[in-house]
């Protein structure tokens, strides 16, 4: 049985605020508290600043809607989901004081960029694309059972790309033509010395010996303050506060990230492993916004099988077409 939440919940905390943070475009001021040793924010004070109605339900799930606007939250997990798409808070939703509390930072730099399309930074027109096909030479990435190397396999993809993006009028250059190493780094130099002005990784994952996990999932960098998607235990380290050249663009990066990663389960079918956060080296360096495609398993057999077939790679590139487009109209201005 669900139930609204009490009237209680949305109460304004500003008598026991200790600090306060202002949003960067459309400025906003969240009161926050420290819960745990972390800044948080009360979610009913999210709720109100974005305009969205909340529900509580019995399984501890909180949905915060309005007309154009889906978001579910859980007590006690960092497991969040944005129109379709799963995310991770860089900590648990906490329930403390009688009110739900979810860190300042995901209300910062995944859900007001999400929802507002705030801070974007992006150079504009977006006009040259660089597409990153993973690994090369000796470096072959991941294989399938049937032979077929992830090598191969991002160099096809990212040429299917290409050729659905040069008739969208972008230019388009890709950081290996042919199966040649490509250090990590000299991917993203390549990008900021092309002047790019998005740069997409393109990637096929693989979690053997595991033969279950299949599906898509993209990376966009991890802000400053918060833990990568894969941390273990709740601690920050000294790491999670250094600043990236990408870091510039956190805004940008989800919104590119959420995108993309809407198009693929959308479109191609994939089974929906969401948008999360890691500091790549091809990520870090960046001097415009950047993801990292994760198009399907080269370890599971149902994801091999379709992305063995010529047609399902092209359908893979017309997803990942639609989702930067997608994105190039939500950052247009
Ligand atoms: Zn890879």
């Amino acid at each position: 049985m669900r139930h609204w939440l009490p009237v209680g919940w949305m109460s304004v905390w500003a008598a026991c605020a200790i600090g306060a943070w202002a949003g960067p475009a459309q400025s906003i001021v969240l009161t926050t508290r420290h819960v745990y040793g972390r800044e948080y924010v009360a979610l009913g004070d999210m709720a109100k600043v974005f305009g969205l109605k909340g529900q509580a339900n019995r399984d501890r799930s909180v949905i915060l809607t309005s007309p154009q606007v889906r978001v579910r939250l859980t007590v006690d997990s960092r497991e969040a989901e944005v129109q379709g798409v799963k995310y991770w808070l860089s900590a648990p939703l906490a329930l403390h004081s009688r009110q739900v509390w979810l860190p300042a930072i995901d209300v910062v730099k995944t859900f007001d960029p999400l929802l507002r399309r705030t801070g974007l930074a992006a150079a504009w027109p977006l006009r040259t694309v660089v597409l990153d096909p993973g690994h090369g030479g000796p470096d072959q990435g991941a294989h399938a059972k049937n032979g077929l190397l992830e090598k191969t396999l991002t160099l096809d993809l990212s040429r299917r790309l290409r050729a659905l993006l040069v008739q969208k009028g972008y230019n388009v250059l890709l950081t290996r033509n042919d199966d040649r190493e490509t250090p990590l780094d000299s991917r993203s130099a390549f990008a900021r010395s092309r002047k790019g002005d998005l740069f997409v990784s393109v990637h096929f994952n693989s979690s053997a010996p595991s033969l279950e996990p299949r599906g898509a999932e993209t990376f966009c960098l991890t802000p400053s303050g918060a833990q990568s998607t894969s941390a273990k235990g709740a601690t920050l380290s000294a790491a999670d506060f250094v600043t990236f050249s990408g870091n510039r663009f956190d805004n940008d990066n989800v919104v590119l990230a959420h995108c993309i990663q809407q198009s693929l389960v959308g479109r191609t079918g994939a089974v929906e492993r969401g948008v999360k956060r890691a500091r790549f080296e091809v990520l870090k360096d960046l001097a415009c916004p950047g993801v990292l495609v994760e198009c399907g398993f080269l370890s599971n057999a149902s994801d091999t099988r379709l992305i063995s077939q010529s047609s399902h790679r092209d359908k893979l590139a017309a997803a990942l077409m639609a989702g930067i487009e997608t994105y190039k109209k939500a950052a247009s201005r």
